[in-house]
């Protein structure tokens, strides 16, 4: 039997310290408590042994909290657990995410000795007086000796997560964070708009009806970061796959894309999602329930029904749409066995007769005017 594709992710809470706009489950934790974490996430990941012969792991992605915070032995011992319980593909893409100020020389090594290959590094800003706003533990400096020390450590394929619209930020400093980051070349470069969340410090100081909100870039100057983003980027030969994120060719995250085109992932530990076999199930985000919720989940994940098909075609549309492919209709028909319903037909013709999607070769996407008004656009794929 044709094994399934499988992608895993496997989430580790724990950061030197909390960011002041991060709403994550994550936070600081002490070496008793990562340990305990770590023997509930094997657990968990056993658990699901029933199903493992089903799949082959195509990607592994360890995200977070600082997964570089941890004992590098941990990432090897998780990895060393799921090649025990799933046939790997021959070139798996196994990330692992990693705040500069929690990297050494050793640890890189134990990485890639492990078999991670892929390295995203948590920068935001070249500027100091905007991580120090923002909270981050490290400067540019530090950056630096992490991606250099990354390099010679032998990873080729390295993200660096970037961050536009902070409060008091201007084009000019945005537009010297993406150049002098794009002169060091790595493969690819996620570049999100913050997003001020209810319950952390900066939702207290930028959050609706906070004086402090006066100090955010405002919606035109948020798309003119946006745009400049696609613009630069692309001419250092980055090219926008999915809204927030750039790649040199061949780069594009395999780990993200299983997301996006409705592939099987699983996610082990505290808030992590998953979608297999049909099912969109998580882990609450609270560190309290995980141990319970860490020993049921294979329970849970049984009892769930399948999401139905209209979800499913809806999902396939939102997601689809965000990718620079877009969505075709050849995969719908595959994937569901039918034709895009009428209602979807007429949206198309409607947005594109405003220039909001675009076509080619079966293939549909949005254009950066549909990119601008996502939201509203993907609302219109809800069905009736
Ligand atoms: S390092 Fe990342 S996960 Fe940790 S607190 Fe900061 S933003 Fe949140």
């Amino acid at each position: 039997m044709k094994k399934r594709s499988l992608s895993v992710y496997i989430h580790l809470p724990f950061c030197a310290q909390k960011c002041l706009y991060c709403d994550f489950a994550s936070g600081p934790a002490g070496k008793e408590e990562i340990a305990a974490y770590m023997r509930l996430l094997t657990k968990e990941i056993r658990s699901f042994e029933a199903i493992s012969s089903l799949y082959r792991v195509e990607t592994v992605f360890f995200g977070g909290g600082t997964p570089s915070f941890v004992a590098p032995f941990y990432i090897s011992q998780i990895l060393n657990q799921l090649r025990k319980q799933y046939e790997f593909s021959e070139t798996p893409e196994i990330t692992l995410e990693a705040n500069p100020g929690t990297l050494d020389a050793e640890k890189l090594v134990t990485y890639r000795k492990a078999g991670v290959n892929r390295l995203s590094l948590g920068l935001q800003s070249i500027h100091e007086s905007e991580l120090k706003l923002l909270g981050r533990i490290h400067s540019y400096e530090d950056f630096l000796e992490s991606y250099e020390m990354a390099r010679q450590a032998g990873f080729t394929n390295i993200n660096v997560d970037l961050m536009s619209a902070l409060p008091k930020q201007t084009m000019g400093k945005w537009k010297k964070t993406l150049e002098t980051v794009a002169a060091l070349k790595p493969e690819h470069i996620s570049a999100y708009s913050l997003s001020i969340e209810e319950g952390t410090p900066f939702y207290e100081r930028y959050g609706e009806g906070r004086i402090g909100r006066l100090d955010l870039p405002g919606e035109e100057l948020d798309r003119a970061m946006y745009h400049f983003t696609k613009e630069y980027l692309g001419s250092q030969g980055y090219r926008r796959y999915e809204f927030s994120n750039y790649a040199k060719k061949g780069f594009e995250s395999r780990h993200n894309m299983t997301y996006w085109t409705l592939g099987d992932y699983v996610g082990f530990g505290q808030a992590a999602a998953s979608y297999l076999q049909g099912r969109r199930f998580s882990n609450p985000a609270g560190k309290e329930e995980y141990p319970e919720a860490s020993r049921t989940a294979y329970q849970r994940f049984r009892a769930m029904a399948p999401q139905s098909e209209k979800e499913a075609m809806e999902e396939y549309m939102f997601l689809g749409l965000r990718t620079a492919r877009g969505v075709s209709r050849e995969d719908f028909q595959k994937r569901f066995g039918k034709p895009f319903p009428k209602q979807y037909e007429k949206e198309l013709l409607e947005l594109y007769r405003q220039d909001l999607v675009e076509q080619a070769g079966g293939r549909i996407w949005l254009t950066d005017a549909g990119i601008d008004v996502s939201n509203i656009i993907l609302a219109r794929f809800l069905l009736d």
